[in-house]
C-alpha cells in the first residue's frame, strides 16, 4: 500500500460483518463493529480525526475516488474507521438492514429520511402522535418543496387503507408515540402502505431494534435518535437511519448529497454507550414498570400510559410485537387543575426538568399533547375529558424505591399546596 495506511479497506461502512450470526443481544452489542482491520490490536477504534486522506500516489487518487464505496478511505465526509464501526454495529443489530446512515442529531436523520424518499408532488403520511419536530419539518419545509403532509390517526386501521391517493409515496410512524405512548399495529399498517406503493418509515427511538425490529416488522426505514439510548450519557447527539439494499444506498446518497457528517470523537462515545445499551434498556424498563404500576395505584393518577404496564393501552400490541421497552412513559392526573403537572414536576428532587432522554439519569417534564394533534383529539374521546395534564418520565439507573419516594413526597406536597 506504498505510504498508504495500513489499514485494510473495509467492505462497506455500516455493512453487516458475515461473522455475526444469530447470537443473543447482548453478545451482539459487545461484537457489532469490532472488526481488527478498523481497530488494529486494541479493543475499541481509535478516534480517527482527519478531513484529508492522502493517498500513495495519483493513480491510487484516481481510483479512490471513482470507487465512492462506504468503508474505503477518501475524504473526511465519508467518515473513517470510528465511524464506520458505529455504523457497522447499529447495522448488525437491526435485522434486515444492508446498512446505517449517521447524521448529526435525531432530527437530521428524519429530515435526511424523508429527504431521501419523497419529491415534489409527493403525498406523506404522518402518524398524529409524531413528535414535534417531525410535524414541524413536515409541514415547514417539506411542504415548501411541494411535498404535503397528511395527518393519521395511529390506531384506526380501517380508516388508514382510505388515506392514500396516487400521490402518497411515504408514511411516517412512531411507536410507541413518545408523549402519549399509544403502541400502533405498525405490521398491519406497514403492510397496507406496501399495498399502496408507499415507503414506510419509522422513528423507533423508544424501543430501539433490541425491543422493536422494525424493518423484520414490515418497515423500510428504521431511523433512531442515538441521542437518547445508544449514547445514554446525555452528552452527545446524534441520529441514525437504517435500511435494506435499495434505500440504504439512498439514504446515503441524499445524506452525502446534504453534506452530513458525524464527528469521530462523538462516534466514539456512541459506539461506548452501544455497548451497555442492552443493560441499560433492560433496568430502566424494569424500574420503569415498578414505577408504573405504583403509580397506578395512586388516587392522583386517572391513567399510566405505561404499553409494559398490563392493562394499560397499547399493553397486547406491544406484547404481540415488541421484544424490549424503555423507560420513557406518561401518566395523566386525575384533577384537572392548573398547573398541577408543573407544581408535581417542581417537587420532584430526584427527576431532572429537562428536554431529552434515554440517559443514565431521570428526567420529568409536563406534557401537553392536545397542542400538537391535528389528527385526533386528546384527551381521547372515551376519556373524561378533565383527564387531560400529564408528566412524561425518563428513567434512568436511580433505585426504584427511590424514585417512587421521590414522587411520593411531590404528590403529598402538590396535594397541599
Ligand atoms: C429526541 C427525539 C428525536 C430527535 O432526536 P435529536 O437527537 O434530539 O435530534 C426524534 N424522535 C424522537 C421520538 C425523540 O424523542
Amino acid at each position: 500500500m506504498g505510504r498508504g495506511p495500513r489499514y485494510a479497506q473495509g467492505s462497506g461502512s455500516g455493512r453487516v460483518n458475515s461473522k455475526d450470526g444469530p447470537k443473543g443481544t447482548n453478545t451482539r452489542l459487545t461484537g457489532a463493529g469490532r472488526r481488527p482491520e478498523w481497530t488494529g490490536p486494541v479493543v475499541n477504534p481509535p478516534v480517527w480525526r482527519a478531513s484529508t486522506h492522502l493517498y500513495p500516489d495519483t493513480a491510487a487518487l484516481k481510483d479512490g475516488g471513482k470507487a465512492n464505496e462506504d468503508g474505503r478511505f477518501f475524504y473526511g465526509r465519508r467518515g473513517a474507521p470510528t465511524q464506520w464501526a458505529l455504523a457497522d454495529a447499529l447495522t448488525a443489530i437491526e435485522p434486515g438492514a444492508a446498512g446505517t446512515v449517521l447524521y448529526p442529531s435525531g432530527v437530521a436523520a428524519i429530515a435526511g429520511a424523508l429527504l431521501a424518499v419523497l419529491k415534489p408532488g409527493d403525498v406523506l403520511l404522518v402518524t398524529d402522535n409524531a413528535y414535534e419536530p417531525s410535524r414541524i419539518m413536515a409541514n415547514g419545509l417539506l411542504n415548501r418543496m411541494g411535498v404535503e403532509a397528511r395527518f393519521f390517526d395511529p390506531l384506526d386501521i380501517d380508516g388508514f387503507a382510505g388515506r392514500f391517493c396516487d400521490r402518497t409515496k411515504a408514511v411516517l410512524f412512531e411507536n410507541p408515540g413518545s408523549l402519549t405512548m399509544e403502541v400502533c399495529d405498525v405490521p398491519a399498517l406497514a403492510a397496507i402502505a406496501r399495498e399502496n406503493g408507499a415507503v414506510s418509515l419509522i422513528d423507533n427511538t423508544w424501543a430501539s431494534p433490541l425491543g422493536f425490529p422494525a424493518l423484520e416488522r414490515g418497515c423500510d426505514i428504521a431511523i433512531m435518535s442515538l441521542t437518547k439510548h445508544v449514547g445514554g450519557h446525555s452528552d452527545l447527539m446524534m441520529g441514525s437511519a437504517s435500511g435494506g439494499e435499495r434505500w440504504y444506498r439512498r439514504l446515503r446518497q441524499t445524506a452525502q448529497a446534504l453534506g452530513q457528517v458525524v464527528s469521530p470523537d462523538d462516534a466514539a462515545l456512541a459506539l461506548r454507550g452501544l455497548r451497555t445499551m442492552g443493560l441499560r434498556l433492560e433496568r430502566a424498563s424494569a424500574t420503569a414498570l415498578a414505577l408504573a404500576e405504583w403509580l397506578a395505584g395512586r388516587p392522583e393518577v386517572a391513567h399510566v400510559l405505561c404499553p409494559m404496564l398490563p392493562g394499560a393501552p397499547g399493553h397486547e400490541l406491544w406484547r404481540r410485537d415488541f421484544t424490549g421497552g424503555c423507560g420513557l412513559f406518561s401518566f395523566v392526573f386525575a384533577s384537572d387543575e392548573a398547573q398541577i403537572a408543573e407544581r408535581f414536576v417542581d417537587r420532584l428532587s430526584l427527576f431532572g426538568i429537562g428536554f431529552s432522554w434515554g440517559g443514565y439519569e431521570s428526567l420529568a417534564l409536563p406534557v401537553d399533547p392536545a397542542a400538537i394533534r391535528t389528527a385526533t383529539a386528546w384527551p381521547p374521546a372515551h376519556w373524561n375529558p378533565a383527564h387531560r395534564r400529564g408528566v412524561r418520565l425518563s428513567v434512568g439507573l436511580e433505585d426504584a424505591a427511590d424514585l417512587i419516594a421521590d414522587m411520593e413526597q411531590a404528590f403529598t406536597d402538590t396535594r397541599q399546596a
